[in-house]
Order: structure tokens, then sequence, then C-alpha cells
């Protein structure tokens, strides 16, 4: 049960003041509103404060000297003051979502209760008048905070049908300030789901990312599978719920890829790789002879399918990369018994840059078996044999061989595909053993290599 929050007085900085000082002097109002105000009111570090103001954008533009026309047809500009952005908007009303994205309409110069109206949730719809220092809470936002509730701005099912991203901000505020989400809302994100369907997927990869990046992403991703949000949006996840597994988990793949989630402290792309490295999982399931189920190449399924799961969400390459290697390379499985030359291969394989990466998510995915632990041991283990043999600044890569593909074309061997499988070996063979890493043992296993090869001596 949450502890119910005592809502914090609102103090501004004198620059904020500053700011709205300007307005005033010049007969306009000003008010701060949305987020900033929730998160002040919750005694949370607001990041950046909004404001709303009678005056209208081109007005906005002449009463300062820095200003981005963010979005000035929509009535928004962007203010930069003593080292603030202030993201500054006309009051304003909207009417007609045909799209379900974009209001067909927009009409300026209501008041502030009209513009209030038009915001999401009744936390993110209050105002604050700085000299009058009045907090303006047409729709009961302080109560929903106290009750710690995300309650939609008039009816919510229509709400929805307007902006369906409007579901997932729901599921993501309940993340990140652990409220729940009041039975009407919730209901009708459930009864109109369909809405997210038609957001681009640069906006739903977005809240998606804010969700994971909350310190409880499992509740919101909870949210959006009771309400059928999920397998619209990522139908492979949705796919591990009900799929048992063996051996020491007490979870189904789903619940094992949320807990495993939640444990996941870190960067996007460890979060992103919790939540989908066994996302395979329900497509290589396979009972075998004795009943016992097996999930072999998981990890390969999961890399693919990972893969086109953040590229539909059009996540950049660069995220791509690296979540789907720590995908694919999730299963090793340490002990004793792994020779200098396994460590090396383990290395080469994993790549210096991820191991870190890789062993975050590991103890993710061993909390995630039972909800305790976290593979503790033989991580420690595996983690000192891979500093010993970085240490030893082994060759681990192609590029550390001691010979290349010239000195190969020297002795006869065509560039393509052979030369590329014979510097293979050789690596292999240089993991197994450094000492033969030097031009001349490298040429001599080169030369006897080029019989199987199908080369001449
Ligand atoms: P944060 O910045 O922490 O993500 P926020 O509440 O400030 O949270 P913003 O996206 O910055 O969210 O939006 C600022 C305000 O604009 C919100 O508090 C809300 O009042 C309003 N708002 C934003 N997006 C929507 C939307 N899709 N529908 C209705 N109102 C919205
Ligand atoms: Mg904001």
């Amino acid at each position: 049960m949450a502890i119910l929050p005592v809502l914090s007085p609102l103090a501004l900085s004198r620059e904020l003041l500053e700011f709205a000082r300007v307005f005033k002097d010049a007969g306009h109002s000003l008010y701060f509103v949305g987020g900033a105000i929730r998160d002040s009111l919750l005694g949370r570090r607001a990041s950046d404060f909004d404001a709303a103001t009678d005056a209208g954008p081109e007005a906005v533009v002449a009463l300062f000297r820095r200003v981005i026309p963010t979005g000035i047809k929509h009535g928004t500009v962007t203010v930069l003051w003593r080292g603030q952005e202030i993201e500054t908007t006309t009051f304003r009303s909207e009417a007609g979502y045909s799209d379900g994205r974009h209001p067909d309409q927009v009409r300026f110069g209501v008041s502030i209760e009209e513009d209030l109206a038009r915001r999401d949730f009744t936390i993110n719809a209050m105002a604050y008048e700085p000299f009058e220092r009045r907090i303006v809470d047409p729709h009961g936002g302080a109560a929903d905070l106290r009750a710690c509730l995300i309650r939609a701005v008039g009816t919510a099912s229509e709400r929805f049908d307007e902006d369906g991203l409007r579901i997932l901000r729901a599921a993501r505020f309940a993340s990140q300030l652990g409220f729940q989400i009041e039975a009407a809302t919730l209901s009708a994100m459930a009864l109109r789901g369909a809405a997210v369907e038609s957001l681009s997927p640069e906006r739903v990869r977005d809240e998606l990312s804010k969700t994971l990046m909350s310190p409880n992403p499992s509740r919101g991703l909870r949210i959006l599978e009771d309400t059928g949000i999920l397998v619209r949006i990522l139908p492979e996840l949705a796919e591990g719920r009900g799929v048992e597994q063996k051996g020491s988990h007490v979870f189904d793949v789903l619940d094992h890829s949320l807990v495993a989630l939640d444990a996941a402290q870190g960067g996007l792309e460890l979060r992103l790789a919790a939540l989908f490295h066994d996302v395979g999982k329900s497509r290589a399931k396979a009972i075998g002879a004795d009943g016992v189920p097996t999930f072999h190449r998981h990890e390969e399924i999961s890399a693919t399918m990972t893969e086109g799961a953040l590229r539909r969400l059009r996540y950049p390459n660069a995220t791509i990369d690296s979540v789907v290697h720590l995908v694919a390379q999730h299963m090793f499985n340490y002990n004793d018994s792994w020779s200098d030359g396994a460590v090396r291969r383990f290395v080469a394989r994993v790549g210096r840059e991820s191991l870190e990466g890789l062993y975050a998510l590991r103890r993710a995915d061993a909390t995630g078996m039972t909800g305790f632990g976290t593979d503790g041991r033989s991580l420690g283990a595996l983690r000192a044999r891979v500093e010993e043999v970085l240490a030893a600044d082994s060759t681990l890569g192609l590029k550390d061989l001691a010979i290349g593909g010239k000195e190969l074309a020297d002795i006869g061997v065509p560039r393509g595909p052979v030369m590329g499988r014979m510097l293979a070996e050789l690596l292999e063979a240089v993991l197994d053993d450094p000492a033969l890493n030097t031009p001349g043992r490298l040429i001599e296993i080169a030369g006897l290599m080029k019989g199987k090869h199908g080369l001449g001596p």
C-alpha cells in the first residue's frame, strides 16, 4: 500500500518569478502548468516548467529576446530564460480529433479553465498563479494526487478516442509515480484500446522508453497487459503469458521477463534487453521425451524477434544493435572447468564493451527466476577470470592477430570467403594458445591449413 503523499507548498525559483513578472508587467496573465506543478506538489524535483498565458504567440515572441518557435501554429513557443527552457503556450481549447492524433481546430484566447480542460489527467490539469499564489484545480487534481490516482479529465473514453497516446501515458504515469488508475479511466483504456493502433511508432516508442526508465516499469506493463494494450503494441511479449518453464523457474515467460526488467537497474539498453531476452521462448518451446520442456536456441529466436520489435518501434540502430547483441549472448554458462581459451573465446564473442551489460543482464535474469538471488557467485568467478585474461593483454579479435589478409595473400590465399574462414580459424587457435600469435608461427599454421581449404601447398 502506497503512503499517501502530503502535498508540498509550491516554492518557485527567483528566475521563474521574474519570468512571470515579464507577462504581468505587460498586462498578461501567466500560470505555470502541467507536470511541474504535479511534481512540485509531490515534493519531487520538477524538471521542466511549462507555462500558459493569455498572450498570443506573437506577443510572447515580442516580449523576449531568445525564443524558439517550437509549435507556433498551436500557440507554443520555447522561451530561453536564465538557462532554462520554458515551454509557453497560449491558452487554447481543442476540438475534433478525427485522426485520433491531432485536433482539427485549436482556438486561442480562452480562459485558463478551458485550457486545463483539454489536458489529459486531473493531476496534470492544475495551474499555479505565482503572484496570488493560487492553484487553479477545476478537476480535483490535488485530491487525486493525495489519493495516488490517475483519472482522466472529463469522459475517459472520449479523451482516449481523441488521442490514443493518453492510454500509454496513463500506464507510464502509474509506473513513474506508483499510482493506481481510477476505475472508470482503467475500463476506458480497455474499451478504447484500438486508439493506440493509429499512433506513430515514434510516439509509442517514447512512452515505452519512459515507462521502462521508471522506478517500477512492470507496473505500467502489467496495466497494459490487463487492458489488452500490450498485445496491440508488443504482441511478441504478450505471447509469453502462460508459457511455463522448468527447473528453478517459478514464473511463466512473461512474468519472468517483467521481474527481470524490474531488477535491471541501468540504462535503456539493459532494460530493453531484460524485457526481451526470453521473448523467443514461446516459439522455441518443445516437449522432450521425458515430458520436460526444452527451449533450444531460444536466444537466437529471441534476438531475431527483439530486432523485429525494436525496428518496428523505430529505435535507433545503435540501440537495436546493443540490445540484440545482449539478448543473443545471454545464455553463457560459466563453471570452473572453463579453460583460459574458453574464457578468451567468451570475451572475443561478447566484446569488452558489452561485458558489464551482459553481467547486469545475467543478474536481472537470475533474479527473474524466483524473484530472489542474483547469481552472484558464478558471475564473480567469471569476472575474475575475464579480468586475468584482459590483464594478460591477450589476443581477442581479428585485429589483434599477428598477421592479416595481406600476409595470407602473400602465401597465395585469394581474398574472399576462404581467407575469412582461415583468419577465423587462426584466431580460434590463438584464443586457445596465445603463444601462437607470432607472424612466423601463424604463417606456418596457415601453410598447413591451405590443403584443407582446397588450396595448393
Ligand atoms: P513529463 O514531462 O514528466 O513527461 P508532463 O506531465 O510534463 O510529464 P509533458 O508531455 O511534458 O508531460 O506535457 C506537459 C503537459 O501537457 C501535461 O502535464 C498535460 O497537462 C499536457 N499534455 C501532454 N500531452 C498530452 C496529451 N497527449 N493529451 C492531453 N494533454 C497532454
Ligand atoms: Mg513536461
